[in-house]
């Protein structure tokens, strides 16, 4: 019997880019080279490892690595990084998830490995939304540890749809390519986000919707607002878009990064775009939200859907499990401080 693969504690994905690839794409045990050819799957190498060493001074023991990769049976190789609490004594060499190797005491304290991207640019934003706060580790850890258990290659959660497979090895499915599309850089979003970004300060183009005839007029502020509170992100849009009047009427900020964050926490290259500029650009970007709504789904049926965004998805779906049982214990421990 060969060694084993590990699997990133919080997107499930695999640590190596060197997944089987048909290029005919007939294969079932194969991704398609032709959904795959444009992709840089250079983000599944990196893996970084959060732990505990007893050994470290100070309350918090815990520990983040810095980068390196998977070796086999279980344990990585990292480089030690810029945490002081990193054991030193063993070249950072771990084990994920737990030691087969020992026994009772002599177990060696095991690690939790991720990509590091899932950690800094998913779990980070969705545990703490946006704001500039730094997950604290030890809490996670312990978050972690709970959810721990089972075959010890990924953790006890829900990892969505597709879901990724958790064997001996990584099975590269055809059809599940989505699983190793980069859910932070995604170039097809990019492109998307461009078109918005050339309208942006371009000098709004006047009455558009002739007052008169505009029956939002009749309405009083008060009750436009009672109108947007009704609506979703990209109906706002478009009714601001369709009418001058409610164009005209400002919303605050903190009502609509609230509304994008609780419809759509995981695009989060809208949050901070000031979309009111112009009733053009809230057209385009009505129509973009929608249309992300709809493509950021991953389905069996068609791949009609923007690949890494629907992984992303996914993945802030883990997060979001994962953010729930963390804030519940950092609650706790505030309860005991008090
Ligand atoms: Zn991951």
């Amino acid at each position: 019997m060969g060694g084993w693969a590990i699997f990133c504690a919080i997107c499930g994905g695999p640590f190596s880019s060197q997944v089987n690839i048909d290029p005919e794409g007939t294969d079932e045990d194969c991704y398609r080279d032709e959904v795959l050819r444009d992709f840089n799957l250079g983000w599944l190498d990196d893996l970084c490892a959060l732990g505990i060493n007893p050994d470290a001074p100070g309350n918090d023991k815990s520990f983040l690595t810095g980068v390196g990769g998977y070796f086999d049976y279980g344990a990585v190789e990292v480089v030690t990084g810029e945490d002081p609490n990193v054991p030193l004594q063993n070249n950072a060499h771990f084990i994920a998830y737990h030691d087969y190797a020992g026994i009772g005491d002599t177990r060696e304290p095991h690690i939790f490995p991720f990509h590091p991207i899932c950690y800094k640019d998913i779990l980070q934003r969705c545990i703490y939304q946006g704001k500039s706060k730094q997950i604290r580790k030890d809490v996670l850890f312990d978050v972690l540890e709970d959810l721990n258990g089972g075959r010890y290659v990924r953790l006890q959660l829900i990892y969505g749809e597709p879901e990724p497979p958790a064997d001996q090895i990584w099975y590269s499915n055809k059809g599940q390519e989505v699983l190793v599309a980069n859910p932070v850089r995604i170039s097809k979003l990019d492109a998307d986000f461009d078109l918005i970004m050339k309208s942006l300060d371009k000098k709004a183009e006047q009455d558009q919707n002739p007052q008169d005839e505009d029956i939002f007029n009749k309405l009083s502020p008060e009750l436009r607002h009672e109108v947007f509170k009704l609506l979703p992100a990209g109906s706002i849009l478009a009714l601001k878009a369709a009418s001058l009047a409610m164009h005209t009427t400002t919303l605050s900020r903190e009502f609509w990064k609230h509304r994008l964050r609780s419809e759509m926490p995981w695009l989060w290259e809208i949050h901070d775009i000031d979309v009111f500029q112009s009733q053009e650009l809230e057209d385009k970007t009505s129509k973009l939200l929608l249309d992300i709504q709809k493509k950021s789904q991953y389905t069996s049926k068609n791949d009609d859907y923007i690949f890494g965004l629907a992984n992303r998805r996914r993945i802030w779906g883990v997060c979001e499990q994962i953010q729930s049982r963390y804030l519940e214990k950092l609650k706790n421990i505030s309860n005991t401080d008090s």
